[in-house]
């Protein structure tokens, strides 16, 4: 096969790859920008899927990060269904999986990830059922949304964000619903206590039957079909739909090929440039080194994705600005935002603003004294003050965070973050 060759070549067209194409030109990079991606559809916002789109409030054409002519008037080569195989570093060349070879001066890494599968006896074979869903693709949530209705048996495995957010869109569209959670309750890996036994009331009220501190021991299938499962505590659940939702695995198969990845993902620093000088990385794929929350980790999320971006095209454009944004994220259930700044692995305390029965209240954390990070649920401001806050890890007076006599401003109010007083 010819190879042709081009500037720059981005593999992998969601969050990251948009945005790393659009910033690098606009900060001046010059010749061919190459983005290729394996979906067909135009690169699109993921966080729908398990929300408005999966409740049918959205179609596809509202999730498209922006509309084709801005790549076209950018000067971006889109090519959808194009999924690269191999990366040979030496040559400068990716192999795409019809063959083509495309060479590159330089190359972006931004190939997210895929959902982790769920592995149990009684698997059909090759651990796909017809009714067994995943979600990471439109084509995840479409056929997903097809067989969700009024009165549906949906069994979801997993209380993370997207197992919770998936619970709430499928009960507004009036299916049974039921969630089971391995860790003693949801939400275990990322909020505190008060934040996840408050977004299990919620769901409970709602009609969601949770089941926390049980695995899944089997599943009973029948024809491709997977009619029951079996749980670790006994319990047996017949259903018609079955959702995993228990993590990400990162698609990294060519990167590690080519030796810039490891077990977790492709390890990069605070301007996402890998190992090779030539090849930068952005967004689910990447492991970093945040200089806030020290160990080597995976952030996933939508704002990540985007700064680790404006970060490879800073340098790329030779105007280097490295990302030491705050990692923060959100989640929409029922009538509920979620928002979350900050690391809260590892706080000693947490404390309260607001009670969780008025649905609007945050939860700090802190750790020797320090804000490491906060949930917020329907408080955007004190949400905001907080996000710019963390950027120090402020000392703060704990006392004076519970109390809504003192205000949030004067608390986190830069002579108090010396200080530690309002
Ligand atoms: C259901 C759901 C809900 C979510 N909700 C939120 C939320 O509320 N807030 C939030 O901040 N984050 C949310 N996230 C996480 C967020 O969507 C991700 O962090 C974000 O999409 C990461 O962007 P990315 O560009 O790294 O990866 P992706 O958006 O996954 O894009 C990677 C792209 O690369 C393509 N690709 C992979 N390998 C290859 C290859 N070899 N060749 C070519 N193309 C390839 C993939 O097909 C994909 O299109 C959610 C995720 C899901 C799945």
């Amino acid at each position: 096969m010819e190879t042709s060759g081009c500037g720059f070549l981005i593999v992998g067209a969601g969050h990251a790859g948009s945005e790393l194409a659009l910033a690098a030109r606009q900060g001046g990079l010059a010749g061919r920008i190459v983005l290729l991606g394996e979906e067909s559809a135009l690169p699109y916002q993921r966080p729908p899927l398990s929300k408005d789109f999966l409740c049918g409030k959205a179609d596809e054409q509202a999730l498209a990060l922006r509309p084709a002519s801005a790549y076209d008037a950018a000067q971006i080569e889109l090519r959808q269904g194009a999924r690269v195989e191999r990366i040979d570093r030496a040559e400068k060349v990716v192999t795409l999986v019809d063959g083509t070879r495309l060479r590159y001066e330089k190359l972006a890494l931004c190939t997210g990830g895929r959902p982790r599968p769920l592995v149990c006896e009684g698997m059909p074979a090759q651990g796909v059922a017809s009714n067994l869903f995943y979600l990471r693709t439109l084509a995840d949530a479409e056929a997903m949304r097809q067989k969700i209705q009024t009165g549906t048996r949906v069994v979801i495995v997993g209380g993370g964000y997207v197992g919770l957010e998936v619970a709430a869109s499928a009960r507004s569209l009036g299916a049974e619903v039921t969630v089971i959670e391995a860790q003693p309750r949801v939400l275990a890996r990322v909020a505190g206590e008060a934040v996840s036994r408050f977004y299990e009331s919620v769901h409970c009220e709602q009609g969601v039957s949770i089941l926390t501190g049980v695995g899944i021991a089997s599943v009973e299938s029948e024809a491709g079909r997977i009619r029951a499962v079996n749980c670790s505590d006994g319990t047996r659940l017949p259903l018609d739909v079955l959702v995993a939702g228990i993590g990400m695995l990162p698609n990294t198969e060519a990167a590690r090929a080519a030796g810039l990845a490891e077990e977790g993902g492709i390890p990069v620093d605070d301007l996402a440039r890998t190992a090779d000088p030539d090849i930068v990385a952005a967004g689910d794929c990447t492991l970093q080194r945040h200089p806030l929350y020290g160990p080597q980790m995976r952030i996933e999320s939508v704002p990540n994705a985007l700064e680790q971006a404006r970060a490879a095209a800073s340098w790329l454009c030779g105007k280097p600005k490295p990302n030491a944004s705050v990692p923060w994220f959100w989640s929409d259930q029922y009538d509920l935002k979620l928002q979350m700044a900050g690391l809260s692995q590892g706080y000693d305390d947490c404390v309260l603003r607001g009670l969780p029965a008025t649905r609007s209240f945050c939860a700090f954390y802190l750790r020797a004294g320090r804000l490491i990070a906060v949930d917020a649920v329907n408080r955007p401001g004190d949400f905001m003050a907080a996000r710019r806050a963390l950027a120090q890890q402020p000392p703060v007076d704990a006392a004076g965070l519970g109390d809504e006599s003192v205000p949030l401003k004067e608390l986190l109010a830069p002579a108090a973050l010396v200080t530690g007083k309002p």
